[in-house]
């Protein structure tokens, strides 16, 4: 059976060094302040803004909300990122996607200053990371590096297969895999035999968004297995883009879903405020 990488144990020791350094920061004068914008109500998205502000108030964070009804215009809630930018009391921001109709986010991602950008989705995050420029890190690929470095996992020199190329997961988590220096192959739905890609990886990264489409025939023996997909089940559960049980059979460790990625995910959101509020009192 595979070792299960434990994303609940490992969040909760870094929410603790965050609650630390929001205690440091608020010693030297400095408070931590996180502020959410907010768009129309859609209920997934409003489950996931009140837990963000749940997990700021357990770490010592405080957060804002800016909710606009679901016909708010851009120009509005540029408006607003701009105050945001501007305001010293901020230490970072974001907007919870996806927006409510056609609108596109990427003019308002696009007007995030980097330095209070917690998501690390705007267009300037991204492209700083990828020249290697000292940037906040996109939280689930930064969650997963932190997971697979905390659990002991090299990956220098390793074999890594990323399945996905989004902008918000698969993308900046090949470029994170390789600034780790592991030999990185990102796959797609254009893949040409998708399971003979993945078994050569020593480290097998699944951010595809299709419930269960991995399983014991795209792993190589000894693999770690990380998956980040999440798919309500139908009686209310989790489950991932992995098939578990048979790939545990394969792999050398993997980490399970519900209590993987997810935690690491919202626990990497603290982090970046923090980081965030070092860079605005100049201590980063
Ligand atoms: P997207 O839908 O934006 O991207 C999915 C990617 O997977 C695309 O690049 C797509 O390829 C690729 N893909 C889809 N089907 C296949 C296939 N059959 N074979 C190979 N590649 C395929 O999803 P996200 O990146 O936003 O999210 C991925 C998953 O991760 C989702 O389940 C999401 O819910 C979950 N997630 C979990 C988080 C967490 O905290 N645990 C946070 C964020 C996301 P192409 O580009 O060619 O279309």
């Amino acid at each position: 059976m595979a070792r299960v990488l434990d994303g609940r144990a490992v969040a909760a020791r870094i929410r603790e060094e965050v609650a630390g350094g929001v205690s440091e920061l608020a010693a030297r004068g400095v408070p931590v302040r996180l502020d959410v914008i907010l768009a129309g109500e859609d209920p997934a998205s409003v489950t996931y803004v009140s837990n963000k502000r749940r997990d700021c108030a357990e770490v010592g964070i405080e957060s804002r909300l800016h909710a606009f009804p679901a016909d708010v215009s851009q120009k509005e809630l540029l408006a607003l990122v701009e105050r945001l930018n501007g305001d010293p009391e901020v230490s970072g921001f974001f907007i919870q996607l996806p927006l409510p109709g056609r609108m596109d986010p990427l003019p308002l991602l696009s007007a995030i200053d980097p330095s209070k950008d917690v998501d690390g989705l705007s267009p300037q995050s991204a492209g700083r990371l990828a020249v290697g420029l000292p940037c906040l890190l996109p939280c689930t690929p930064h969650g997963v590096i932190q997971l697979l470095g905390r659990c002991g996992v090299e990956l220098e020199g390793r074999e890594a297969v990323v399945v996905g190329r989004s902008n918000l997961v698969g993308k900046p988590l090949a470029l994170l895999l390789l600034r780790e220096n592991a030999t990185v192959t990102v796959c797609h739905s254009r893949t040409r035999d998708l399971a003979e890609v993945t078994r050569r990886a020593e480290v097998l990264v699944v951010a595809a968004g299709r419930r269960g489409m991995i399983g014991a025939e795209h792993v190589r023996e000894g693999a770690v297995v990380v998956d980040v997909g999440i798919h309500r089940t139908e009686d209310g559960g989790l489950t991932g883009d992995v098939r578990q049980e048979e790939v545990s059979g394969r792999a050398s460790a993997m980490t399970p879903v519900p209590g993987g990625v997810g935690p690491m995910t919202r626990a990497m959101l603290l982090y970046n405020t923090l980081e965030a509020a070092r860079l605005q009192a100049g201590l980063s």
